[in-house]
């Protein structure tokens, strides 16, 4: 075995030893769960973990982010992983030990599980200090499921500053655990929120001569929205527009003055994201003008698409076939849901890959964010190594 190999297998020996205080943070946070840009006690958790495995810890980075910093003995590149930490608006159901203490709050998607295994991934490392070339930089980035989300700001905030290479992690619930994805290019969407106010002019339900129907207007800008992507967007490229609120009128004999429209779209290229944007200004606008009525466009670009850069992706993927063998590492199925870790990746190489964590139990196969949301822990200790042998190769 190389000098190198047998330095991970002891790394890899003091992950399995600390796997059940891994299941006992995760647990612990599964608990006390905190909704996006409120997580101040997870944060405060975060960091006295940090600092007892005798890390260099920064906090309140863009919100309630924090860093830890492993300094290793020897010059090098440095590494960010990243893992995330807030919880959803979604009752927890489950009948288990560690459900959640806070009713109405859930760890429904797992970063209490990302967060969990980036923390025993740091506690390892920090053992190695001695042997390593270079530096981790472990983000713990909150409010992931509420835009504009925590990426941005510590982003913003300079939380890569002298990175190289960045990566992340997430559980996913339709693999079995053992098995990791990856996957080169646009894997998520980028994701806006839109919102049209049809301005008519209300009026009896007899009389429609007398008025300006803002339901009729509304209903040929939802009928027109979706030629967008039939008929205006490039064929071989992919986008979303789904209308999900229409809300207007009060009783059944009176025309409407207002009518609201709210909606998605989803999209990976950027060209194809003003494209469409600019369309639905352009139909609710044209319509609402033919009709004699108003439209007001309110258009909030949320996170962009997540891009695996090529050439980490590739790197990543045989470090995890080393690790895990062929027949484990699996082609990542692009998505068109939404991942703010994708800021990360505009500033930075690197790659977002994902951890199967179903068994053979009904309770680890619901869908992320379900009220009875739960993995199979192992897949922790999956994320753990699988961070370890990315910053061993590295590093190392
Ligand atoms: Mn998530």
């Amino acid at each position: 075995m190389t000098a190198s190999g047998t330095l991970l297998k002891e790394i890899n020996e003091k992950l399995s030893a600390s796997f059940p205080d891994i299941v006992s943070w995760r647990r612990y946070m599964h608990q006390h769960p905190e909704l996006s840009f409120k997580e101040e006690k997870t944060a405060l958790y975060i960091k006295e973990k940090l600092e007892s495995f005798g890390l260099k810890v920064k906090t309140n980075i863009g919100g309630h982010g924090l860093i830890g910093i492993l300094e290793g003995a020897q010059p090098g590149k440095t590494i960010a992983l990243r893992a995330d930490f807030d919880a959803l608006p979604i009752n927890d159901e489950k009948d288990v030990p560690y459900k959640s203490q806070t009713s109405g709050v859930m760890h429904a998607c797992g970063h209490d599980g990302h967060t969990a295994a980036l923390l025993g991934t740091a506690k390892a490392l920090s053992e190695f200090r001695e042997q390593l070339k270079g530096k981790v930089i472990f983000i713990f980035q909150p409010a992931e499921e509420t835009p504009p989300g925590g990426a941005k700001f510590m982003v913003e905030e300079g939380v890569l500053d002298g990175v190289d290479y960045v990566f992340g992690a997430h559980l996913d619930s339709k693999t079995p655990v053992g098995k990791v994805t990856t996957g080169e290019g646009f894997q998520m969407a980028a994701v806006d929120k839109f919102k049209i106010t049809i301005q008519g002019k209300g009026g009896h339900g007899a009389r429609p001569h007398e008025a300006i129907d803002s339901i009729v207007i509304a209903s040929e800008i939802v009928s027109s929205l979706q030629k967008i992507v039939s008929r205006q967007v490039d064929p071989l490229k992919s986008a979303v527009v789904t209308i999900g609120v229409f809300q207007a009128g009060s009783a059944f004999n009176v025309i409407a003055d207002k009518a609201v429209l709210e909606g998605t779209v989803r999209t990976f290229d950027e060209d194809v994201r003003k494209q469409v944007e600019e369309q639905i200004r352009r139909i609710a606008k044209g319509i609402a003008d033919t009709s004699g009525a108003a439209a007001a466009v309110d258009y909030l670009n949320g996170y962009p698409a997540l891009y695996n850069h090529p050439k980490e992706t590739q790197t990543v993927r045989n470090v995890l076939i080393e690790e895990f063998s062929e027949e484990n590492v699996e082609e990542m199925v692009p998505s068109m849901g939404a991942e703010d870790f994708s800021y990360f990746l505009l500033e930075k190489p690197g790659t977002y890959f994902r951890a199967g964590s179903k068994n053979e139990d009904e309770a680890t196969r619901y869908p992320h964010h379900h009220p009875r949301f739960d993995i199979d822990e192992r897949a922790l200790l999956n994320i753990c190594r699988s961070f370890v042998k990315i910053v061993a190769h590295y590093l190392f």
